[in-house]
């Protein structure tokens, strides 16, 4: 399902799903044992020789073990890979675990220590690295500053585009020249890979909180990482040693919501432009953060469209944040992002509260998650809430 021909709709539903009609089942099967039937000593040795070494088991072998390999997680990853136009793709238990496992891999586990992070950045992401817990060095720049900052053991650039939550837009090529032959991270969470491939711009590793838009429906906790076949064996061998394996059924419900991806995404986004619109013309609102006005170019080339979240600054500063979220009745005041129910939050106070204050989001914005409800009832629940 990989054939380049196929629309990424078609792929989004078929991906992954090799071999099922032998298994003679339709619905993609859920694989949930912890460990695995060897067939041999001989056998099960070089097995567990290839997966700890992040490679997969070998023809004829065995899974062995939860923690080194679960096809039910490969079938996910190769469905997110197609549609990503990567090679591979890694699951890991959060996007945090997927975040620390590129920096393990890519950074701790080689002499280059040092990380390249271009804010703004998750909050997550950011205090990960700010809080020097993985024990490489860290910088943070803006994306004019990249060249500038690279240093000879720098083993890896991270950015974000739309940025969370000012939906700034970076250029990943321009940030991929900057970086030189570093490899450069995009984490992808905001666009999907229906909106945006940050390989086919020349980065290194998309990223996804696949806690957001490709599960979809605000159950599931996951990250994954889309690569090349040598990146993926690295990050395989830091997943495997540290842990951070997905869950089978995580893996499953990720899959499952990939199917219907790109039209949660272009239907949440036509919300969104709606809720935009309205939300430019209200009085009790100073600034739209909201890339549909984008003037750098980079919507309808990088980016095929703005996407669904809408970060909003208002008049009234704190004060009138705190009433605007607890006068919503249809979003729930809430963090995460990307479901098909629409969340409001404030992130100078939760998502980016430990970010150092100069890189903090002001206290007069909030963050918008628009769902896949009826933009009508949005609208008058907004109005309502800012009335
Ligand atoms: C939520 C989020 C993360 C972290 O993902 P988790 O699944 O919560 O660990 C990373 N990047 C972005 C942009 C996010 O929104």
């Amino acid at each position: 399902m990989s054939e380049p021909d196929l629309h990424p709709d078609t792929v989004a539903v078929h991906a992954g799903r090799e071999g099922l009609a032998e298994l003679g089942v339709h619905a993609l099967p859920i694989d949930l044992s912890s460990t695995n039937p060897l067939p041999d000593i001989e056998r099960g040795g070089d097995s567990y020789e290839a997966l700890t070494g992040g490679r997969r088991p070998p023809e004829g072998g065995s899974n062995v073990y939860g923690r080194l390999w679960n096809p039910t997680v490969a079938r996910f990853e190769q469905a997110l890979a197609a549609l990503e136009g990567a090679d591979e793709a890694v699951a890991f238990a959060s996007g945090m675990a997927a975040v620390t496992a590129a920096v393990l891999a890519l950074c701790a586990a080689t002499d280059n220590r040092h990380v390249l992070g271009v804010r703004p950045l998750y909050g997550g992401t950011d205090s990960l690295l700010a809080g020097e817990l993985l024990g490489v060095e860290h910088t943070f720049c803006g994306m004019d500053a990249v060249a500038d900052e690279i240093r000879p053991d720098t083993g890896l650039v991270i950015m974000e585009t739309p940025a969370n939550p000012t939906l700034d837009l970076v250029d990943i090529a321009a940030v991929v020249a900057q970086a030189g032959d570093v490899p450069v991270l995009v984490d992808n969470t905001f666009a999907t890979p229906v909106l945006q491939n940050p390989l086919a711009h020349g980065a290194r590793l998309a990223l996804h909180s696949a806690t957001k838009y490709i599960g979809g429906h605000g159950d599931v906790i996951a990250g994954a990482i889309a690569c090349d076949a040598e990146t993926a064996i690295a990050l395989r061998k830091v997943r495997t040693a540290t842990g951070s394996v997905l869950h089978p059924l995580a893996g499953y419900l990720l899959h499952r919501g990939l199917a219907t991806l790109p039209v949660r995404m272009r239907a949440q986004q036509e919300n969104a432009r709606v809720v935009a619109a309205f939300l430019r013309r209200h009085p009790a609102v100073s600034h739209v953060y909201y890339p549909d006005d984008d003037t750098t170019g980079i919507l309808g080339t990088q980016l095929r469209g703005p996407g669904a979240m809408v970060s909003i600054g208002l008049r009234g500063g704190y004060d009138a944040a705190e009433r605007f979220t607890s006068r919503l009745r249809i979003f729930t005041h809430a963090v995460s992002l990307g479901g098909v129910d629409s969340l409001v939050q404030h992130p100078a106070a939760i998502s980016h509260r430990h970010v150092a204050p100069e890189a903090r989001p002001g206290a007069d914005i909030v963050r918008l998650s628009i769902g896949l409800e009826d933009a009508g009832d949005l609208v008058a629940d907004l109005e309502h809430a800012l009335g």
